[in-house]
């Protein structure tokens, strides 16, 4: 096993173990693809979604937020496209049954080519010592030079065979370059067939196609139906934004990597409406201050990279990923998209409904443009998870499991722990508790050594222990340990609320 593969079957038991994310049914062997999430899974979900919510609606004056409900009549979905266009190229392998999707296979084939180039230049590096230069190698070395040109024409083969829904083209690629199930290790493909990733269920008592409902695949269609609603009750002016969370499903042809993809998932979206002509200004703008908000995070600068798209969707003109280097390689986190008028026009042509804004500025009617920033929920979770967890060596021999996740993010805040069950060092911790409970998510804990409650509170992601011994019955003063640096301090039990507050305070991360 290579060490991510081991690093991130590690982060998922260690999910399981101090409850973040559970497999769906468990007890009945699973559900693929669907999880839930715990007593701590749901705390630090609740804060991520806090986070954004905060700095994309309360922090703009321009954006407001709604919550649309997941069902929507049937004709939304024809008027978006994703009745016949929200498919997704499958393809089995006959030995193995194993189903991929087509375009995946090739793109994990054109990574392994890309690894073939890291390695050249890892060993070129070695031969070259101080004197090697990358730029040059990587534009004159023949052999690197030919990896490189592989490349590029099996992404533009690709490219093309996508845009222009050509299948056979598809299944010729992996043919000529001989890819193969990762599992059969045989090349024994099936035709490459769409594949719808909607789900279809129904509403009501009949059975006929009018009640023929899908659970949503993106949570920005409630917005767009609601744009005029929105606009006018909340008297906005373009530029404006609306915002929304909630759940999204998709039926994956291939589910893996954890919470990674999902069947059912959890979005945070926000349509930024615009004037006709001002997307690209505002495209970029919004480029920015989405790497802004997760670089706040300081998970490393080096995780993250923009990807932009080569293959846009039937809404785009302009689409880039932030990417985040997750424990199985950069992969997609958010999609920023310039999604011009398509959703608004297409809609006002099914609905016979006019969506259109009057900009008295400019004394003119028109459907806006829209910019999308969309992130996945799970995602951020994901990327949270895998970056915070630590193994660490410490000084004494010892080694413990840390999970590092930013402060104000943690799902609890304090653990306040009463050094023994005797002398009154409970009450006390309970009366400690009390005091702090309404501003932090507090947990008390008096089982087991001190040692071991810290080792737990660490594997959880706790910031503080606040320890409560004989001198605290004296002086009213606890020990307070640091979950990064183990640094223990004395301090007034007044000075908690303080202390704490300035590491974990959510405004303090906006401002
Ligand atoms: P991918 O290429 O990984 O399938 P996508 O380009 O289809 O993703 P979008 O339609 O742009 O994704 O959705 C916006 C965001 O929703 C993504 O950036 C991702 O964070 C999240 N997302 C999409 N599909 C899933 C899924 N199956 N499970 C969890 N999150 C998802």
């Amino acid at each position: 096993m290579t060490n991510y593969e081991d690093i991130f079957k590690k982060i998922i038991s260690h999910c399981k173990e101090y409850g973040y994310v559970f497999q769906s049914s468990e007890i009945y062997d699973g559900l693929a693809a669907a999880y839930d999430y715990g007593p701590n899974g749901v705390e630090l979900k609740n804060n991520i979604k806090q986070y954004w919510w905060k700095s994309m609606v309360n922090m703009h004056e321009n954006i407001v937020g709604i919550d649309s409900s997941i069902f929507m009549h049937s004709k939304t979905w024809e008027a978006s496209g994703h009745k016949d266009a929200f498919n997704d190229p499958l393809v089995d392998n006959r030995d193995s049954k194993k189903r991929y999707r087509a375009d995946m296979l090739i793109e994990d084939h054109i990574s392994k080519i890309e690894d073939k180039i890291a390695k050249e230049c890892l060993k070129a590096a070695k031969r070259f010592g101080d004197s090697f230069n990358k730029e040059e190698f990587i534009s004159t070395n023949n052999r690197v030079l030919e990896r490189q040109k592989k490349i590029d024409d099996i992404s533009n083969e690709m490219n093309l065979a996508l845009n222009s829904n050509n299948l056979e083209k598809l299944k010729k690629i992996i043919e000529e370059n001989d890819i193969k199930c990762p599992v059969s290790g045989t090349n024994n493909w099936t035709d490459v067939r769409q594949f719808n990733l909607m789900f279809k269920t129904q509403m009501g008592a009949t059975a006929d196609a009018s009640s023929d409902l899908y659970l949503r695949p993106e949570t920005a269609q409630g917005i767009f139906v609601n744009f005029l609603n929105v606009q006018k009750t909340a008297r906005m002016k373009v530029p404006f934004g609306i915002a929304q969370i909630g759940k999204a499903f998709r039926n994956e042809i291939v589910a893996r990597q954890f919470i990674f993809r999902m069947r059912e998932f959890e979005q945070m979206e926000m349509q930024f409406f615009i004037r006709p002509g001002e997307e690209e200004k505002w495209y970029n703008y919004w480029k920015d201050v989405r790497m802004k908000w997760h670089l706040s995070l300081n998970l490393g600068d080096e995780n993250y990279r923009f990807h932009d798209h080569e293959n846009l969707a039937h809404y785009a003109n302009a689409a880039t990923d932030i990417e985040f280097k997750f424990p199985f390689g950069f992969k997609e986190l958010e999609g920023i998209h310039s999604r011009t008028d398509f959703d608004l026009k297409a809609h006002q042509k099914h609905s016979g409904k006019k969506l259109q804004y009057f900009d008295s500025e400019i004394e003119k009617s028109y459907v806006p443009y829209v910019i999308e920033t969309s992130i996945g929920l799970d995602r951020m979770f994901l990327t949270i998870l895998s970056n915070s967890f630590k193994e660490e060596e410490l000084e004494n021999g010892e080694s413990r499991i840390v999970l590092k996740i930013p402060s104000f993010l943690a799902p609890i805040k304090a653990a306040v722990l009463p050094l023994t069950k005797k002398d009154g060092m409970p009450q006390k911790a309970r009366e400690i508790m009390q005091k702090l409970q309404s501003n932090f998510n507090c947990q008390y804990e008096e089982k087991d050594s001190i040692g071991k409650r810290y080792r737990r509170q660490d594997a959880i992601g706790t910031p503080y222990c606040i320890t409560v011994d004989h001198q605290t019955l004296e002086d009213n003063t606890v020990t307070l340990r640091d979950r990064d640096v183990m640094s223990q301090c004395r301090v007034d039990i007044q000075k908690l609320n303080s202390i704490i507050s300035e590491k974990v305070n959510l405004a303090n991360y906006l401002e």
